[in-house]
């Protein structure tokens, strides 16, 4: 990418609500805009950070087995009537729209009833099991407090997964494999050691869920926590016989924000129940199908990271996930010259900053930005044949080989 070709430009001021470091730093580098309250659209920057994380999801969720789909944001009143769940009441975030033709529609919060309904074409034998289904998709949710960017939207990016399991075991067995995939999921993501996975309460149907929280100033939740023993667990299941469960003590526990950026949960027949998905078993008995669900927010993750890796002078994005791996500055006329040389054959890890500015600028735009390694080529550097470059997160400053540059390992 050349950023004296794209349309976007950084900003000395953040929207004034952008209170978070990190939400302020994504809106004044240019990643996101915003809208409204809750309301964002991603630029080229920060479309390309969206993608990896996505990537990241997709690679550990396909190597589990499961299978991508992308259903509709357009929902079936009568579908979340069967299970109780269209009376805002009960759901105070729908977002609904009236059809031209008469009627109701809601638009998706979440998708438990269509995934279900949708299986029941598919599933109908022991043989159409195990399924495990997800997509990357865009939710809308009427939230009452839209806060710290991204990080809360009234209209958000998850990655939401169902398993359609025939036995406890079965689905026993692929929630383990879900928990070994998103700890994958947040190592490679650069969250990985703020990261925990805490014990959370399951509702009527399960006694026990799992939320990933990472711990952040600006999360939302308080989190409780042992480090010796390991063991956190959220404010729903702050009791006496969680806590004799887990064997921890009420004052060996301490506090702190944290964000969570998904959810574990065996569902049972919570869904399956009332929109009866059920499968013919061996003895030719008619069973419900029991089911779980998995959630990532992946633009809520986008803003953890952010808030997460950054510094006085702007973001320092993890590898995994930066837009691009270089921010590449000529300075002089033949520093210039070498640097388009150096930018072909590389666009899809190079940021070249071919502005007509002061390198002062650039320099701080780099930092802004925060793409891992800032390399500069100057007269001073050319004189040896070499390149500046420097990482943005330790400040490490290396003189290297012009020709070794995407070679070298930092
Ligand atoms: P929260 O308690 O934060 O409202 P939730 O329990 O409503 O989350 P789920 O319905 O299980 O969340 O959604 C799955 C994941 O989607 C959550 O773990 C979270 O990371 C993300 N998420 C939920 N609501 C939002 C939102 N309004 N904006 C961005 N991400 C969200
Ligand atoms: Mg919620």
């Amino acid at each position: 990418m050349r950023l004296s070709k794209t349309f976007v430009k950084t900003l000395r001021t953040a929207p004034k609500e952008e209170t978070a470091r990190g939400a302020a730093f994504l809106s004044r580098a240019g990643y996101i805009h915003k809208e409204l309250a809750g309301v964002y659209d991603y630029l080229p920057l920060g479309l390309k950070v969206l993608e990896r994380i996505k990537t990241i999801i997709r690679e550990e969720l396909n190597a589990i087995g499961c299978e991508e789909v992308l259903m509709s944001s357009l929902q079936n009143p009568e579908l979340w009537q069967k299970t109780d769940r269209w009376d805002i009441e009960k759901m105070d975030i729908w977002f609904r729209t009236q059809l031209a033709a008469g009627g109701e529609l809601g638009l998706a919060p979440t998708h438990e009833e269509p995934i279900t309904e949708m299986m029941k074409t598919y599933i109908s034998s022991y043989k159409d099991l195990p399924v495990y289904a997800y997509q990357i998709q865009t939710k809308f949710r009427n939230e009452l407090r839209a806060k710290s960017g991204i990080m809360r939207g009234r209209e958000f990016i998850m990655k939401d997964l169902y398993s359609f399991s025939r036995t406890l075991e079965e689905h026993e067995k692929f929630y383990h494999q879900v928990e070994a995939a998103y700890r994958k999921i947040f190592d490679r993501l650069g969250i990985g050691d703020s990261t925990y996975e805490a014990f959370a309460s399951g509702g009527v149907f399960a006694k026990y869920s799992h939320e990933y929280q990472t711990f952040v100033e600006v999360g939302e939740d308080t989190v409780y926590y042992n480090e010796d023993k390991s063991v956190v667990l959220n404010e729903e299941v702050l009791q006496d016989d969680v806590l004799e469960m887990l064997g921890v003590k009420r004052e060996e526990l301490k506090s702190t924000r944290a964000a969570e950026v998904g959810n574990i949960f065996t569902l049972k027949d919570k869904y399956s129940g009332p929109l009866e998905l059920k499968f013919t078993d061996e003895k030719g008995e008619r069973q419900t199908v029991l089911m779980g669900c998995y959630g990532i927010g992946v633009s809520r993750v986008m803003g953890v990271i952010a808030e997460k890796c950054c510094d006085d002078k702007g973001l320092v994005w993890p590898d995994g996930v930066a837009p691009y791996k270089y921010y590449l500055i000529g300075i002089g006329e033949t520093g210039m010259k070498q640097a388009e040389e150096l930018y072909r054959g590389h666009e899809a890890e190079v940021l070249l900053d071919d502005r007509d500015l002061r390198p002062g600028e650039k320099f701080a735009d780099a930092e802004l930005m925060g793409i891992p390694y800032r390399v500069v080529i100057s007269d001073k550097t050319l004189a040896e044949d070499k390149v500046e470059i420097v990482n943005r997160k330790t400040g490490e400053n290396r003189l290297i080989p012009k020709a070794q540059l995407y070679t070298t390992q930092f």
